[in-house]
């Protein structure tokens, strides 16, 4: 169990929200981090009292650390202060939810220094999932799942002792707010109407990838390098509620499930306190007013990026840091205005139409597939 948590990204949606899980289960805070978020990584260290605090950008780093000079918090920026915080020794748990590949390297970092790590950041598996599962068995750092499936698929998997006997991880995915429309209504939708998802508040990007459902794409690559899974052993299942989180379906046709009511606290919470469970802030779920559960197949045509994501989940090497690379500059760019919705799977397409894939890649090749689908999707 986590007793003391340094958090990447903790103003984020899952940082607020692990600050409450540890709040709630009297954990203490080692370091915070952000991108520019002054005020509130103010009001937080105030709070929660780490040694350190770190802002990336320099200017909202210099004025942090005036805001704070009557406190005994640190105040760093940059890479540099965000690998700091990534392997502060005090910590024995490292969350990380900052958003996109920028996650990477800290994460390697936490690895290195046998941190428990409580990863919410899917980016980093989906572009080097290999190469961080492997350094986290080199160094005996654990990886448990926040990203709610993956945490379902965790619980669900808990007992079992062959994989063999598992016949196949189905996730569940909600549909996002575009759920049964058609690729000409897609056309026209807003920025305001992507980030508008029926049943979680999350931050933009990943809102974003609800909406296209690469999320679920990112996610069906997360599970297959969490539990060294073949892709033809991963299904997906239309699931509008979000009570079911996933489910593994066993070699005797057994399916077992974890359902809960769609708050990320629940699963956050969980990767703190693994192997126990413990009294904690998410909200029960009502079985008897919660309506029908039901399922349906998700539509590969009208939502190309899910099946962009299939495709590159099977080749495997570089192609995932090309997906994400592209992906992640083409939702800035959704997100700035500056692309209409359906642009977002055409530049990851042609991305990946123009990249070539690297077998069994080291991080110099990922990084370097990142810039290059990045540059591809611009
Ligand atoms: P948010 O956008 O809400 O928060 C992102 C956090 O990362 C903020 O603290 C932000 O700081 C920081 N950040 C952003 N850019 C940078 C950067 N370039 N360098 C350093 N820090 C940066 O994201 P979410 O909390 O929604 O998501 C975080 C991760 O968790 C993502 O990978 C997402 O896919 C995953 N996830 C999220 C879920 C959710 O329910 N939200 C569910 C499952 C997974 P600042 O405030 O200063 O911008
Ligand atoms: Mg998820």
């Amino acid at each position: 169990m986590s007793k003391r948590i340094s958090i990447l990204g903790s103003t984020g949606s899952i940082g607020r929200q692990s600050l409450d899980v540890i709040a709630a289960c009297g954990m203490s805070v080692a370091a915070l981090t952000a991108n520019s978020s002054v005020g509130r990584m103010e009001e937080q260290a105030r709070r929660f009292k780490p040694e350190l605090a770190v802002l990336v950008d320099e200017k909202a780093a210099a004025d942090l650390r005036v805001r704070l000079a009557d406190t005994n918090v640190r105040v760093l920026s940059g890479m540099e202060g965000l690998m700091e915080a990534a392997a502060i020794s005090s910590a024995d748990t490292v969350i990380t939810a900052v958003v996109g590949m920028v996650g990477l390297r800290p994460t390697l970092a936490a690895i290195r220094e046998g941190k428990r790590i409580a990863l919410a950041n899917k980016e980093t598996l989906v572009c080097a999932g290999q190469l961080v599962l492997e350094e986290a068995k080199d160094y005996g750092a654990q990886i448990l799942p926040v990203d709610s499936e993956h945490s379902a698929l965790f619980q669900s998997l808990e007992g079992n002792k062959d994989r063999g006997e598992v016949k196949r991880l189905i996730l569940t995915c909600s549909g996002g707010p575009f759920y049964g429309k058609t690729r000409e209504q897609l056309q026209g939708m807003t920025r305001e109407d992507a980030l508008r998802h029926p049943n979680w508040s999350m931050g933009a990007k990943i809102t974003v990838d609800s909406a296209t459902l690469m999320n679920k794409g990112l996610e069906f690559m997360e599970a297959m390098h969490l539990y060294h899974m073949p892709p033809e052993k991963i299904a997906i299942v239309i699931h509008r509620e979000s009570i079911i989180h996933s489910l593994v379906e066993y070699c005797d046709n057994a399916m077992i499930a974890q359902l809960g009511s769609p708050d990320m606290r629940l699963p956050i919470q969980y990767a703190l306190t693994w192997p126990k469970r413990v009294p904690g802030p998410a909200t029960p779920l009502d079985l008897w007013n919660c309506g029908p559960l039901t399922f349906g197949t998700p539509d590969l045509d009208t939502f190309r990026c899910l099946a962009l994501a299939l495709e590159a989940a099977k080749a495997g090497g570089t192609a995932g840091a090309i997906l994400n690379g592209a992906n992640e500059a083409a939702v800035a760019q959704f997100l700035a205005g500056e692309i209409g919705f359906l642009d977002i799977a055409d530049k990851v397409a042609r991305a990946m139409e123009k990249v070539p894939v690297v077998r069994d890649p080291g991080l110099t090749d990922i990084l370097e597939a990142d810039a290059a689908a990045r540059e591809a999707a611009r």
